[in-house]
């Protein structure tokens, strides 16, 4: 069985994997120079120290991503952050992020660090939800949005759960599909009869500990994982080698590990499939980010100030940034790095540009310059550090983009991926190549989502007939 998977990034070098350890000939295409798409390797401070130029983490909530690592040989690399909180920069008060909570949503709206954040009134207003009425029912599909100004009201929606739908989906709660954001949260809103409790019950479902982990010296080894396997499998790897069209392909079946769009134009030259162009009720598909990564030499940091980074409201006066990660802070293996390639009191901080309301070209984001995007983080992390850090204390610094590779998050986006998955399948059942497709955009945004579907994927392709 001859197999190509258009898509060197995780999803397509998983899918590959399992296709080719199942005894399938596999190619790979890949446009890039590299494989491992959103998860890469930055080498920064003259090749002397290696972070990672996207996905830095994976959700610990799903086994799968551990179970992939063990199949590679890495479980004893899997590190978990330091267990301090990130922060929360809100416009007047900056302090650590409340304890337990999804998605911002707490757990107990009354406790001390929810009401030290959001004040005594607004977490008042919160814990209405614990007694309030249920007005939604199971045939609702609501945003997070919606549902959390309902039952907690607006404070909780605006300061706690706004920047962590910022920071992970790029996105607005308002548009943010709660089923998409909180798989079976929902559900347990309906048969708790309150968020709070619902939160609370999936929290207790979620394994202990952690809810991210990283592989010692970043999530990039993944790739470099898979590609050695894949190598050692003779699987071909073209890299360097952008697809416009499959009719030259000699293969039988195609996976089509990319981003929608591409897909499904690539699709669209051999099968009737609908379109996954981006629209702009997509919530801005094409909108992108910018992330700024800073190498500093600042021992006033060595103390971890501001936990493992922090999340920034909209409206926090003077702050570009929408998000900050204090990498060395976050990950052992990284402040070890930077200390033994660099010396004592270095860190590296990693600066995220690209707010929804930022896309009407008023704030920082993808479309910046890199000296616009330079300037405003060499600012924005001495106000989120409330530390004076001067020019001179920047060693190096990097600016990375990445535009398709975060989905759009809003309701109708999932029902249009099921459909054109559903074509896919429609048209599998008839003659002329078969296709598939896998990765962020139908998945979900995420390594806990996108390598268990990959794996199913392949597993599906293997077994049609
Ligand atoms: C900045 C950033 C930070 C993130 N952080 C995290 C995190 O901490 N934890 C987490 O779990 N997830 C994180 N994610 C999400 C996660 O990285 C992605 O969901 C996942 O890596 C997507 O993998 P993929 O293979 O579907 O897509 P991609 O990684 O986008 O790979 C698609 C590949 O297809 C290639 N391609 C595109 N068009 C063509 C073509 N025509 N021909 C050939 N090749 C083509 C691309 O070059 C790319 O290599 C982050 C994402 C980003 C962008």
């Amino acid at each position: 069985m001859s197999i190509a998977v258009i898509g060197g990034g995780v999803a397509g070098l998983v899918a590959a994997w399992e296709l080719a350890s199942a005894g399938a000939e596999v190619e790979v295409f890949e446009a890039e120079d590299h494989l491992g798409g959103a998860v890469c390797a930055l080498p920064m401070a003259s090749g002397r120290i290696t972070l990672d130029a996207g996905a830095e983490a994976f959700a610990t909530r799903s086994p799968e991503v551990p179970r992939l690592l063990e199949d590679l040989g890495l479980s004893a690399e899997i590190v978990p952050p330091h267990p301090g909180p990130a922060w929360l920069q809100l416009p007047d008060i900056a302090g650590p992020l409340p304890a337990a909570g999804v998605l911002g949503i707490p757990v107990d709206p009354q406790a001390e660090d929810v009401i030290r954040l959001i004040g005594p009134e607004a977490a008042a207003r919160a814990a209405e939800d614990l007694t309030a009425m249920m007005t939604w029912g199971a045939e609702d599909s609501p945003t997070l949005g919606a549902v959390v100004r309902d039952r907690m009201g607006d404070d909780v929606a605006e300061k706690l759960v706004a920047p962590i739908a910022s920071g992970v989906y790029s996105t607005d709660p308002d548009d943010l599909d709660l089923a998409t954001a909180a798989p079976g949260l929902y559900a347990a809103m309906l048969s708790h009869g309150s968020l709070a409790r619902a939160a609370a019950a999936i929290r207790a479902e979620s394994p202990s500990g952690s809810a991210v982990a990283s592989l010692r010296g970043g999530m990039h080894r993944l790739p470099a994982a898979l590609e050695s396997r894949l190598r050692a499998l003779g699987v071909r790897l073209h890299l360097n080698t952008p697809m416009d069209s499959l009719t030259d392909l000699d293969a039988q079946k195609v996976l089509l590990a990319l981003d929608g769009p591409a897909a499904s134009a690539l699709a669209a030259g051999t099968v009737q499939v609908p379109q996954l162009t981006p629209r702009p009720e997509d919530d801005g598909a094409e909108r992108g980010v910018a992330l700024v990564t800073l190498v500093l030499h600042a021992p006033e940091l060595d103390a971890r100030p501001r936990g493992t980074g922090m999340l920034v409201a909209r409206d926090a006066p003077h702050i570009g940034a929408k998000a900050m990660t204090h990498i060395t802070a976050k990950w052992e293996w990284a402040s070890r790095h930077l200390h033994t390639a660099l010396g004592e009191g270095h860190h590296a901080v990693r600066l995220s540009y690209g707010r929804i309301s930022d896309t009407d070209g008023q704030g920082l984001g993808f479309s910046s310059t890199d000296e616009q995007l330079l300037q405003a983080a060499a600012g924005d992390v001495s106000a989120l550090f409330s530390v004076d850090i001067s020019p001179e204390c920047i060693v190096d610094s990097a600016v990375v983009r990445w535009q398709r590779a975060l989905p759009p998050s809003a309701a109708g986006h999932r029902r249009r991926v099921q459909s054109f998955r559903g074509a896919l399948a429609a048209q599998r059942a008839g003659s002329g190549p078969q296709l598939w497709t896998a990765g962020a955009w139908f998945a979900g945004t995420g390594l806990a989502r996108v390598i268990p579907d990959a794996r199913e994927t392949a597993r599906e392709i293997l077994t049609s007939t």
